[in-house]
């Protein structure tokens, strides 16, 4: 008796795997700091806490409707409208037990195997296994450091076929940050609308983005493109909600009935206490969210400033989410101790053995020269974690 095929394709979550690592490491006692993490850091805010002890008290602890309750698909449709001036309908929103529950629903709705998905690197590690797993082909664009991370509707021209079905947008990145601008996003928008395909539109960091960046939603910019786009959300990251587990996706009638009946053998419902407690971090006040934002933009003004002081070490200012994704090639071919680094794999290694701080290597999201460093972690963690590494650094040869 053996595994199947596709469970051994599938590459486990390296994210999880690093986050596992530091934690089994303090287990025992080593005071190792986690960068590696992509949770804030916060509490849920109190008032989002107090609707779930509710729902408790009140009995909502049984199955509900298996893609959410009416009221929650309502809140989804109000905070669309609010916050990216979009109008659904209750019947085109789909609750789910997280954005990576969303995505894989979307995955599973559309694509036949041997549909190849255009995924822009670097990129989320979740993006091409769940592709994956649907015995389609993920195609990866490449973007550049040097234009920052950018996507241009050209780029992405190359690599269209007749096979293509779904464009994968994750703006603001993880892991790089980057944020599209309208005109970027139009360009691509119309390259779904002339070849037909999919545009599935990851907007889970959508809150999180600094230096006045105003996100837009790539279905918000005509009706044409609106009807070609899966937009799927998230509370884990705005509302420092990950263990509660919703995530949403807004679409096209036909595709959200489809993953409605996927998640009806799937997992049914999401945690009917969870829902509630969603209902009010939706329609209930946001500051808690701006607060998260201004402390996460002071300490990606404090990281990036450190990293960019460090020799070998490059680092773009990202303009969204909680990850500065350094460029560390400049120490490639330096040693310590008779080991040499020549990958991020070695590197990210050679921090966690040298300096004890667990970063993710770039290799896992699609780029080997670069790292990825969460700052969702406290300004106390990065400055020590800092100091560690600029130390670790200096002692390369
Ligand atoms: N999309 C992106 C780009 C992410 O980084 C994550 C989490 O790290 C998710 C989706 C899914 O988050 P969750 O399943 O907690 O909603």
């Amino acid at each position: 008796m053996s595994v199947s095929q596709r469970a051994r394709n599938i590459v486990p979550s390296a994210t999880l795997a690093i986050s596992a690592t530091a934690r089994r490491m303090r287990a025992q006692g080593i005071d190792v700091i986690g960068f590696g993490s992509g949770e804030p850091d916060f509490d849920t805010p109190d008032h989002i806490k107090e609707a779930a002890i509710q729902a408790i008290r009140e009995g909502f602890t049984k199955y509900t409707a298996t893609g959410g309750i009416d009221e929650l698909k309502d809140a989804v449709v109000i905070k669309l409208k609010r916050d990216n001036g979009l109008e659904y309908t209750r019947d085109q929103v789909l609750i789910s037990c997280g954005g990576k529950h969303s995505l894989f629903n979307v995955f599973q709705a559309l694509l036949e195997p041997g549909d190849e998905v255009i995924i822009p690197a670097p990129y989320w590690v979740s993006f091409p296994e769940q592709v994956k797993v649907c015995d389609a082909k993920p195609v990866f664009v490449h973007t550049n450091e040097r234009d920052g991370f950018r996507l241009h509707r050209a780029q992405v021209e190359r690599h269209v076929t007749p096979r293509t079905k779904i464009l994968v947008l994750n703006s603001p990145c993880n892991p790089t940050g980057a944020a599209l601008t309208p005109a970027e996003l139009k360009g691509l928008g119309d390259l779904a609308t002339e070849w037909g395909f999919w545009l599935l539109s990851d907007e889970t960091y959508e809150a999180l983005v600094y230096d006045g960046y105003q996100h837009v939603s790539v279905a918000s910019l005509s009706e044409e493109v609106k009807a070609r786009t899966i937009l799927v959300n998230s509370l884990s990251k705005a509302y420092a909600m990950t263990g509660w587990r919703v995530g949403y996706t807004a679409g096209a009638k036909d595709v959200i009935q489809a993953m409605d009946s996927l998640q009806s053998q799937e997992t049914s419902n999401p945690t009917s206490i969870a829902q509630r407690a969603a209902v009010v971090a939706l329609t209930g006040p946001q500051e808690p969210t701006y607060r998260m934002r201004e402390e996460f933009d002071r300490r990606r003004r404090c990281i990036v400033d450190r990293l960019t002081g460090m020799p070998g070490i490059s680092c773009l200012s990202p303009q969204g989410a909680f990850y500065v994704f350094p460029n560390v090639s400049g120490t490639f071919g330096k040693h310590h101790l008779g080991t040499t680094i020549r990958t991020s794999t070695e590197f990210a290694a050679y921090l966690l053995d040298a300096a004890r701080i667990a970063v993710v290597p770039g290799v896992e999201f699609g780029s080997d020269d670069h790292i990825r460093i969460s700052y969702a972690t406290s300004m106390a963690n990065i400055e020590k974690g800092m100091d560690r590494m600029a130390a670790a650094i200096a002692q390369l040869q």
